[in-house]
């Protein structure tokens, strides 16, 4: 947020314009160099050619295309577009199968699928287990070894559960904080997420919550030169 407050400021104290819901819909060359960019106006459907002596691209990542059908933490407007734009006009693409997942996603309710449970949640002691009750691997591995191993217990085991969607997760053990910490931990250290799943009528002090690896972060993208 303090990153974006710096940007945001600085841009309007240079008179800089911006266009909102206008995203870049292809990026514009002349003899192989870039030179701008065409945008469209979601709002009036119009298209504006943007000329620029340098194009930066930030669009970020692609969680939203759910490749293999992941859950994603991302925001909707993670498609790729920057990605597929540069592709278009003849940038390389490194390392893009290079992804991470964050073990621990929210799986149940469908609502919330794919949202992060932060990893504070087994630092103060849930622990992953599958639906006989079994702790299957310490709580606090790497986020790749700990999500390998909620996927191998889903769907090579098959001791996840289901949910009324079809979705398989494993429990989080959330009453284990309180049973560790004392009553009111959960209140008062995971205030946002005891919200969350308070209004959907799950009372995490009193119940396990189910989760399954989500779409995180993505390590590859566009190579850059100097
Ligand atoms: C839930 C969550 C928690 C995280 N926690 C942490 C953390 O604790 N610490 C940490 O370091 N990192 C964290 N990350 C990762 C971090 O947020 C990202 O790495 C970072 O935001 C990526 O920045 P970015 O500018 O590349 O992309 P983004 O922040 O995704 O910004 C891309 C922007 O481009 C816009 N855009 C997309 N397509 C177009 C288009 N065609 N035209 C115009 N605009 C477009 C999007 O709307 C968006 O505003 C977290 C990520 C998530 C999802």
């Amino acid at each position: 947020m303090e990153i974006m407050r710096v940007i945001r400021d600085e841009a309007r104290n240079l008179g800089i314009e911006v266009l909102e819901f206008s995203p870049a819909v292809e990026l514009l060359t002349d003899n192989g160099r870039v030179t701008g960019a065409l945008l469209w106006n979601m709002e009036t459907n119009q298209y504006y050619v943007i000329r620029a002596k340098a194009v930066i691209l930030a669009t970020g990542g692609f969680g939203r295309l759910h490749i293999q059908g992941y859950p994603t933490t991302n925001h909707y407007g993670a498609t790729a577009d920057g990605l597929v734009m540069a592709y278009r006009v003849g940038a390389r693409l490194r390392d893009m199968d290079s992804v991470q997942y964050h073990p621990t996603g929210a799986a149940y309710p469908e609502q919330i699928v794919g949202l992060l449970v932060t990893e504070k949640v087994r630092g103060l002691g849930a622990q992953p287990v599958n639906r006989e009750g079994e702790a299957f691997v310490h709580p606090l591995e790497p986020r790749d070894v700990e999500a390998a191993a909620i996927i191998r217990e889903c769907y090579e085991r098959r001791l996840g559960i289901e949910t009324p969607t079809g979705m398989v997760g494993v429990w989080l053990d959330t009453p284990m904080i309180e049973e560790i910490h004392g009553k009111g931990t959960i209140e008062s250290k995971l205030s946002a997420m005891y919200r969350m799943y308070s209004r959907f009528g799950i009372d995490m002090t009193q119940d396990p919550i189910l989760v399954f690896p989500t779409l995180h972060y993505q390590n590859g993208g566009m190579v850059v030169w100097r």
